[in-house]
């Protein structure tokens, strides 16, 4: 296998066709140089074509190489921090007014998702069905009833489900209380990014994939030049769009995230009797573990379950093994499911897990730090990346735009992982034992 074909996952399998792209080798001229055909990416092509703009969006891989193409598809409308946290962190600096723009931009972002897959006609099985998010131990409660009175009073529809109605809705016992997030839902994720760039070439934007960005040049004149091994961009403005398989490119912005992976599995399609059992309602589901578990159900009935990984990106032994006790965790009586893929991508995880802008130098834009929750909020954040290359003031955006600020001993990341993966499980499961 190459390293940049997709890896081998139930959506690669199943994804509707990309629209053609093919790898740079030539001298193109562009008003905005993409880098990164993810969702945020795609979307960012997608309102610049729209608005008349010259744009090429350029991968490393094939459209949705990256986290889009890999992620469980839940379309989660809620951050991991409470608006009160985010107040504090960001009232003072920026004023409770782009607080509340945050607050209301998350909470609109799973719609918004939705929205744009009915009006460009993307055939992605968009499911929006709800989104359970659950609380797996005691010590987890209070931390969760914050959470939803904070996103609750700052306008977002949260309904909290009691342990006997989760137990109904999810079909696992194993949790204690729950919301209801009625906004939520399901898209086959590769078949979204394809449907994304099908409707961004359809606009006029030009896509190129397997074109390794490895030089990225000021020009004298102003603008940029991108400089793959056979193909150059030259470019007004540019937007890195690469946030989890961020590399060197530009200096400072790799260390301002770390790169988690996380695991997914699908199993075989569930018998009937397992299909009316587990999320019946076909909502996707989330715990409140540190080390997450979230699953949810495919058109064709398999439950995809997710978990943390503590290596690579290609699941070894240790991951498939994870991954069953996870869902031996979650559904103790369910005989072992068959696994019919399994595979990995990068999260990029920021130190305050907010989601960050960052204008590190003059026609330069980037938006990352999904931490996990980018399937509605990339999407979202690719539209502020567009609106700002065509003038938006940077001042009413719902996100601030911040100095790169990197992770100390970021170049240790990965043993800090190691270490922090199977400890952040330890807790979780002391918390479960102890209720
Ligand atoms: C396994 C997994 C499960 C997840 N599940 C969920 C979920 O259920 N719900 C949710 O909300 N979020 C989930 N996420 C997170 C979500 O997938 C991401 O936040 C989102 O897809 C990020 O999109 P993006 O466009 O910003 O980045 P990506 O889709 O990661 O795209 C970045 C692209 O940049 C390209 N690139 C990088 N450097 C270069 C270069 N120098 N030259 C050319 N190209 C380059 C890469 O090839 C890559 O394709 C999950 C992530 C993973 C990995």
């Amino acid at each position: 296998m190459s390293p940049l074909a997709l890896p081998n996952s139930l959506w690669a399998a199943t994804a509707e066709a990309p629209p053609e792209a093919t790898s740079l080798d030539d001298q193109v001229n562009v008003d905005v140089a993409i880098v990164g055909a993810g969702f945020n990416g795609l979307r960012a092509a997608l309102v610049l074509a729209e608005a008349g703009k010259k744009v090429a969006v350029v991968d490393a891989g094939e459209i949705g190489w990256g986290a889009s193409g890999r992620n469980g598809g839940q379309v989660n409308p809620i951050g991991h921090e409470s608006p009160e946290t985010i107040r504090n962190r960001w009232g003072n600096r920026y004023g409770n007014d782009m607080v509340d723009r945050y607050t209301r931009f998350i909470s609109d972002s799973a719609d918004s998702l939705f929205e744009l897959a009915r009006n460009h006609h993307i055939h992605c099985d968009a499911e929006q069905n709800g989104w359970i998010r659950a609380v797996h131990g005691n010590a987890a409660i209070k931390p969760f009833e914050e959470l939803y009175q904070g996103w609750t009073d700052a306008g977002s529809e949260l309904r909290l489900i009691d342990k006997e109605e989760l137990s109904a809705l999810s079909g696992t016992e194993g949790y204690l209380l729950g919301w209801v997030a009625p906004q939520g839902g399901s898209i086959q994720p590769l078949s979204f990014a394809r449907g994304l760039a099908h409707a961004a070439k359809a606009a006029g934007a030009n896509l190129y994939s397997q074109t390794h960005v490895e030089k990225l040049i000021p020009s004298k004149q102003g603008g940029w030049q991108l400089a793959s091994k056979r193909g150059l961009v030259t470019a007004d403005q540019v937007l890195l769009c690469t946030n989890g398989y961020t590399d060197k490119l530009f200096p400072g912005i790799r260390e301002t995230i770390v790169p988690v992976v996380s695991i997914q599995a699908a199993t075989a399609p569930l018998t009937e009797h397992q299909n009316a059992h587990i999320l019946p309602d076909r909502h996707t589901f989330a715990d409140t573990r540190r080390v997450i578990f979230y699953f949810r159900k495919t058109a064709d009935n398999r439950l995809v379950f997710g978990s943390a990984g503590t290596g690579d990106e290609l699941p070894n032994n240790n991951d498939r093994q994870r991954i069953k006790t996870g869902l031996k965790t979650v559904f103790p009586r369910l005989p072992d499911l068959t696994i019919d893929y399994i595979w990995g991508g990068r999260i990029a995880v920021t130190q305050d897990h907010l989601p960050h802008i960052h204008n590190p130098a003059p026609g330069l834009y980037t938006a990352l730090g999904c931490n996990g929750r980018g399937v509605a909020l990339s999407t979202a954040m690719g539209r502020l990346l567009a609106d700002l290359t065509l003038g938006r003031d940077p001042e009413s955006l719902p996100i601030p735009i911040t100095q790169p600020r990197p992770y100390p001993f970021h170049r240790f990341h990965r043993i800090g992982i190691k270490i922090a993966v199977p400890w952040k499980q330890f807790c979780d499961n002391r918390e479960v034992t102890r209720e």
